[in-house]
């Protein structure tokens, strides 16, 4: 039997990027975790790599769009965490940047159902294992979400980062009955795999949009931020340390939404 001050986390996009980051950061503080990805290779070199190292880890290969895999997943990596005290619901896209004229109706709904679809169903299928002793909701939204820059053709992801920052408040809001908190991260450009799985579509290079943030506008410093760095911020958000911190959303960006 696990000690129960030893905190549980289940992080979606536990693969790769600020999810793994998130989850080596995790179990340094001791805690157990739950991975979730749709990438089975990767999650079983990591947890053999956890395991290896002496860390207890369980994983589900699932697809968070899948609404019910997905309540499936959550509910038995919860039964071997032995509970729930943290969720982070980070998996995401970038998808197809394209104007709107030409994006077609499947890559919006894709990138929506992966970003924005996927954070109402952790939240949802998470509650009912934290509404008894409390927890912590963390979403990874962007900062895209609130402040729209010159990325033309990112339509669909800025619309769906900006849904889980409303959708943040709105369950901070409806969860605080259950002392459930929950917070939104946003990071600016972040070096992580996502970029290389980005599509950007012929269409945009035609009307001489561009779709590259240019790397000397950070105020902070030139160089682009770390999943390390945005794992630190996690870990803030998911323990007393942000005890009344609740229905905010936190920038790790180096200022750049400031410009
Ligand atoms: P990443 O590509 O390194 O990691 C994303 C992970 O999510 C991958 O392991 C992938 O397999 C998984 N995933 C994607 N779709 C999935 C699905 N349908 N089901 C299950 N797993 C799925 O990218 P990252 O940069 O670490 O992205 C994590 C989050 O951070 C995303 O929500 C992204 O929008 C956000 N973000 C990233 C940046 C950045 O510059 N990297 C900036 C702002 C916000």
């Amino acid at each position: 039997n696990q000690p129960s001050a030893t905190k549980k986390a289940i992080i979606t996009g536990a693969a790769s990027g600020i999810g793994y980051a998130t989850a080596k950061l995790f179990i340094e503080q001791g805690f157990i975790v739950g991975l979730i990805d749709a990438n089975q290779n990767r999650l079983e070199t990591i947890s053999k790599d956890f395991k290896h190292k002496g860390h207890e880890c369980y994983y589900r290969n699932v697809d968070v769009t899948d609404e019910i895999s997905l309540k499936k997943a959550i509910d038995a990596l919860t039964d071997s965490l032995e509970g729930l005290d943290i969720f982070f619901s980070n998996a995401g896209i970038n998808g197809t940047w394209a104007p709107i004229e030409t994006l077609t109706i499947d890559e919006w709904d894709r990138t929506l159902n992966t970003n924005l679809r996927s954070t109402f169903l952790c939240t949802k299928f998470a509650i009912p294992h934290m509404k008894e002793k409390g927890g912590s909701i963390i979403i990874t939204s962007s900062i895209n979400g609130t402040r729209i820059f010159n990325n033309f053709g990112a339509s669909a992801y800025s619309a769906s980062k900006a849904g889980q920052v409303a959708f943040t408040k709105m369950a901070a809001l409806e969860l605080a009955r259950y002392n459930i908190r929950v917070n939104a991260i946003c990071p600016g450009a972040i070096d992580t795999a996502i970029n290389e799985k980005t599509t950007y579509s012929d269409e945009l290079k035609e009307i001489e949009i561009k779709v590259e943030f240019p790397e000397g506008d950070r105020p902070l410093k030139n160089e682009t931020g770390t999943s390390d760095q945005v794992a630190q911020s996690v870990l803030f958000l998911a323990t007393d340390a942000s005890a009344n911190i609740s229905g905010t959303e936190l920038y790790v960006d180096g200022a750049e939404s400031l410009l």
